[in-house]
């Protein structure tokens, strides 16, 4: 074969110069072949270039930065003057379940190695994370606060510090991390490698990625704001009120036993979980204001099928890793439209066949918009029998001419628009 025509498909795991151990570890996760993600990140990243990588969630992100980064510490033997609390490589998540879930895909790529790898994250005990960093980490997985947390009661140290991964680099510097981000990264060592993976890359975001890094390469395995071919996706228009008992009927009629419904609040999220739990759904919330404790049952309990219907927001679903997810629910539309491409990123992970439906209510079609501008494409959309949506509410304008409901809801979200820019200016005078 002449590697030159070589296609991404062609690519095998055996191509790459890894450590036998890890080409071992790598066969025993059953991974046959580098996803698209990896066939195009790896080589780059075992030559030590940093990377900015587009690719959507469940694509195989996490292995594509592991092994290389395993590879590359496996190369580098700690220094002898190494300081006893120096941190070797690390990832930063913008959630604690995302942070989880890298730890324990690292972990088995790890194996047989003698490569430490720690998780810390907020909501759980500083006191067992503080024991498991003493003496050096090769990888630290982390949140930003805990992060901080640790370096300012020397836990750890980031002076030798040569590989930083940013994962949903995007959500992160969305979420308000940046001055976080910066703290953490003015400690580093400025020779080092930096990965950035992410589901979407706004231009906004890509200025500042290239703030943090050097000659960065690209990649993007899916043109940018796409959804998982293997996603097929619906909308079922439907009146607000029967929002609830048409998500009923679809979980029971169609049988769906482990579906993930997303809502818009916390405070959705637990009356949603209560009303399915009614209807005799084994139904649980997980959100911001639970413990953390209380997070990982849920997610367990769902995981092994206790619980049929996880009712989810945005933060507190970000980085779930479900093997086999077959159904997401978007019981109500995001108020951004990429978070629409990370909820339904939950389905349809490595090629698996996933289904998407979303439940919209005549207000939300200013939503569906949105999603549609970002995505450039029309999604379908059915009535279902039983649930057709009233007919929208006609809306009178000032010369006493009707106008269609999806004007009205452009109009009375450019007058939300107005007040808000209003308050704005009242406040900063
Ligand atoms: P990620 O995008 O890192 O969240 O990965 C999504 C899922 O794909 C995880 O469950 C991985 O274990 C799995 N995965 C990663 N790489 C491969 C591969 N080369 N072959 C099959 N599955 C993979």
């Amino acid at each position: 074969m002449n590697p030159t025509h070589a296609t991404d498909n062609e690519i095998r795991f055996e191509d790459f110069p890894l450590d036998d151990k890890l080409q071992h570890n790598v066969a025993s996760l059953g991974y046959q072949q580098p996803t698209p993600i990896q066939a195009q990140a790896i080589p780059h990243l075992l030559q030590g270039s940093d990377i900015l990588a587009g690719a959507q969630t469940g694509t195989g992100k996490t292995a594509a930065f592991g092994i290389p980064l395993i590879q590359a510490l496996l190369d580098t033997p700690v220094s002898e003057s190494a300081a006893h609390n120096a941190v070797r490589a690390l990832v930063i998540t913008p959630t604690r379940e995302l942070a989880q879930q890298v730890f324990d895909n690292l972990e088995p790529l790890a194996k047989d190695t003698g490569l430490k790898i720690v998780a810390a994250y907020g909501g759980t005990s500083i006191n067992v994370q503080t024991k498991n960093l003493k003496g050096g980490t090769d990888i630290l997985v982390a949140t930003p606060g805990r992060l901080l947390d640790h370096q300012h009661v020397r836990n750890i140290t980031l002076a030798e510090c040569h590989y930083l991964v940013l994962d949903e680099a995007d959500r992160m510097l969305d979420m308000g991390f940046m001055p976080d981000l910066n703290r953490i990264i003015k400690r580093l060592p400025r020779e080092r490698q930096t990965m950035m993976f992410s589901a979407t890359f706004e231009t906004r975001i890509k200025t500042l990625a290239y703030r943090l890094m050097q000659d960065p390469v690209e990649v993007q395995v899916t043109p940018e704001n796409s959804t998982a071919e293997t996603v097929k996706q619906m909308v079922y228009p439907v009146d607000k009120k029967r929002k609830h008992e048409l998500l009923a009927y679809l979980i029971g009629s169609r049988n769906w036993q482990q579906v993930l419904v997303f809502t818009k609040t916390k405070q959705g999220s637990d009356a949603l979980a209560k009303e399915l739990k009614l209807d005799g759904i084994n139904a649980v919330s997980i959100n911001g204001d639970k413990s953390q404790g209380a997070r990982q049952k849920a997610l367990d309990d769902f995981k092994s099928g206790k619980v049929r219907a996880l009712i989810a927001t945005d933060v507190a679903a970000r980085g779930l890793d479900i093997q086999q997810l077959e159904q997401v629910v978007n019981y109500e539309l995001p108020y951004k439209a990429e978070d629409y491409i990370h909820r339904i990123g939950r389905t349809g992970r490595a090629g698996r066949a996933g289904f998407a439906v979303s439940l919209m209510s005549h207000d939300e079609h200013y939503l569906l918009e949105a999603i549609e501008r970002l995505l450039d494409a029309r999604l379908p959309q059915e009535w279902l029998e039983g649930f057709e949506p009233s007919p929208e509410p006609p809306v009178e304008n000032e010369s006493g001419r009707r106008k269609s409901g999806r004007s009205a809801d452009k109009r009375k979200m450019k007058a939300k628009l107005k007040i808000h820019a209003n308050r704005g200016k009242h406040k900063s005078r």
